[in-house]
């Protein structure tokens, strides 16, 4: 391979590096917004259980102090009934009692009910507090995994930015002009390889003359561009690349 083509080569590789390492830069914010959008749903749902808890308990409590006063409104009732002096006050007393105590009974049977439905949210809730403890530490590491990540690549664009530097200084201003032309027409690839007859920038088929031309190793082989897209094109041995 040429000089020129080495350098313009490498340029290329570099940019490639720098514009997958920004698009990946791209991506992490959403992936951080996903992951807290994910953990801010399940901490609502927590919330709800344990408002309907609390209300539980709140009725829980009404309950048991309706019936308290049931039970002494009952046990007074009773009392008066060694005062009657008539029948009919000793009916209507006893037809009291057995009000206040149907009341009372069905106070009872809604206790029972909301003890079984505490008793329910109550495991509910215990199971979810240790799932959301796992969860906010998951999302911790991974946030931290994450911003670490940003400031590797952000070192890692710094480095790749600076080896561009040094690299456009040996390359000709021309052929940096035209590179630089062909990369905004290209999708942000200027130089790809060929195989095959093949250009692997846009797979149309590269004329045999200017394929067996690019396969000759000379020193100063002239830079040859795709008939098709326009690229600059070079030979690479596929079946060596990456032994
Ligand atoms: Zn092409």
């Amino acid at each position: 391979m040429g000089v020129k083509l080495r350098l313009i080569n490498a340029l290329q590789k570099i940019d490639t590096e720098i514009s997958r390492i920004n698009n990946r830069k791209k991506m992490l914010p959403g992936e951080l917004a996903k992951l807290d959008e994910t953990l801010q749903v399940f901490c609502a749902d927590f919330e709800k259980d344990q408002k309907v808890l609390e209300e539980l308990n709140k009725a829980h409590k009404e309950r048991e102090e309706k019936l308290k006063r049931g039970l002494e409104n009952l046990k007074k009732t009773r009392e008066r009934l060694s005062d009657v002096k008539t029948n009919k006050e000793y009916q209507a007393i006893l037809k009291e009692i057995e009000v206040t105590e149907s009341k009372n009974s069905s106070m009872e049977d809604e206790i029972l009910i909301i003890m079984d439905k505490l008793d329910q949210i109550k495991k509910q809730v215990k199971v979810k507090e240790i799932e959301l403890d796992e969860r906010r530490r998951d999302y911790g590491s991974k946030k931290q995994r994450i911003e670490q990540e940003l400031t590797e690549m952000d070192a890692e664009i710094a480095s790749y930015l600076e080896k561009h530097l040094l690299l456009k200084e040996q390359i000709a201003p021309d052929l940096l002009k035209k590179y630089d032309t062909i990369k905004i027409r290209s999708h942000g690839v200027a130089v790809v390889a060929a195989w095959k007859e093949i250009c692997m920038g846009c797979h149309m088929n590269i004329p045999p003359q200017l394929y067996i031309e690019l396969q000759k190793d000379q020193k100063d082989i002239d830079i040859e561009y795709c008939p098709h897209c326009n690229r600059i094109i070079y030979w690479e041995d596929q079946h060596k690349k990456g032994e």
